[in-house]
């Protein structure tokens, strides 16, 4: 075992160098030479600092992105490995008869030894976001932000499990039919309550406070068809200085949302472009459309998750320490296989939503008929989140579900 161990750190580490040196020192984030002095050349409208943190930041938060994700699966591994897992369930199994409260306990242990063994990395995410100053999060509101998380996320993730090891011990072959089956409901469910009651646990959602702009925002609402009490405006000022607006919920609860932060640093005319281009995901109902998506992969995942699940608990039984595929203690192989099986979806879903994206900026720029308000849009999104205008090709494939900002300033001209 100790001998599987040392392997893992190797690949991991050998993984690490190769992601530096394909961030440092293989790719570049320049324009293509043809592009420069336009437009859509950085150098044109960010000074040599911002050019300078940007190219910085960037590279930063895309090597922690790319080391980050194998750690959770590693820790994981680890915990299968050295019995850990194990322990947690004969803990939890001599605390309580009661499967509930035996799955309760022993996801408790596990959620709370993952999220201490993540933390320095969140941590570090979050301390380059302040010095860069894209976080204006006090330490304290950041903290508190991390236990709200942990918590909700422990509740939802253990109802999921919860219901998962019950079916799993009942239906040994079907389990993932049945498990898939109950996610369509329960993701409508979350997704209806996300923005009433999760969502403003985090932050304020109010009426937008610039009536001015509220009224002309409404008369772009209404040429779209859009009822006038689904915009909102929400406090993010707080908390970053990143500029954004979404679309969320659905059925009665759907709504555009507007960061505040978006209102203090963009002009009139840029603010009416990003609304229309959440008005153009409301129309085209991207959200129902990213539902189906997600049912259709969980249906593919789930019976993979089944599958993988009972071959390396055949194969590896004494090794991991899971002597069937329903014990507790398989639960990191679980939640190993599910964040492994999301990673390697992630390019499809990724492109799947630049689609949506592209389509939404065209769809603003037909109702608001201003190109030039759309290319300084993107600009002031590159400039005041620090990011860059062309990624490289792993990181756009892996981490951009928009088109680069080089695509987007590139495509609206051309229409
Ligand atoms: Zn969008």
């Amino acid at each position: 075992m100790r001998k599987r161990l040392t392997t893992a750190v190797i690949v991991y580490f050998i993984y690490g160098v190769f992601i530096y040196l394909y961030l440092y020192f293989l790719t570049d984030n320049t324009i293509p030479s043809n592009y420069e002095g336009t437009a859509v050349d950085p150098k044109t409208f960010m000074n040599a600092r911002e050019l300078m943190l940007s190219e910085e930041y960037s590279k930063i938060k895309n090597l922690l992105f790319f080391i980050g994700i194998p750690l959770e699966w590693f820790i994981f591994f680890l915990v299968l490995t050295i019995g850990l897992s194990k322990k947690f369930q004969q803990w939890a199994q001599s605390a309580s008869k009661l499967p509930v409260v035996q799955m309760a306990l022993y996801f408790f242990w596990l959620s709370l030894l993952v999220t201490i063994l993540t933390w320095p990395f969140d941590w570090l995410s979050y301390k380059i976001s302040s010095d860069y100053q894209i976080t204006t999060q006090p330490f304290n509101g950041w903290i508190r932000d991390q236990v709200m998380d942990f918590f909700i996320n422990y509740v939802l993730m253990l109802i999921i499990v919860a219901v998962i090891y019950s079916l799993m011990r009942k239906f040994e072959k079907r389990w993932w039919f049945f498990a898939w089956l109950l996610s369509i409901p329960f993701t409508l469910f979350l997704m209806f309550l996300q923005p009433v009651v999760i969502d403003p646990l985090y932050n304020d959602f109010y009426p937008l406070k610039d009536k001015i702009l509220e009224e002309k925002i409404l008369d772009l609402a209404e040429q779209a068809n859009i009822p006038a009490d689904h915009v909102y405006e929400v406090d993010m000022s707080k908390k970053t200085n990143a500029l954004n607006a979404y679309v969320t919920g659905i059925g009665p609860n759907s709504r555009i949302v507007l960061w505040d932060t978006t209102l203090t640093k963009l002009e009139e005319d840029e603010i009416l472009f990003i609304m229309a281009h959440e008005m153009g995901h409301y129309v085209m109902k991207h959200i129902y459309v990213g539902i189906f998506g997600y049912v259709l992969l969980s249906f593919v995942g789930l019976y993979l998750i089944h599958r993988f699940m009972n071959i390396i608990v055949q194969r590896w039984s004494n090794e991991l320490k899971v002597t069937n595929v329903s014990d507790l203690s398989s639960l990191p192989l679980f939640l190993m296989l599910l964040g492994m099986l999301s990673f390697a979806a992630s390019p499809l879903t990724n492109t799947v939503s630049r689609v949506q994206e592209k389509k939404a900026d065209l769809y603003a720029i037909e109702l608001t008929e201003n190109e030039e308000a759309a290319v300084e849009t993107f600009q002031d999104l590159a400039k005041y989140g620090l990011s860059e205008v062309n990624p490289p090709s792993l990181v756009k494939f892996f981490r951009y579900d928009h088109p680069t900002l080089l695509e987007r300033m590139l495509y609206l001209k051309e229409e």
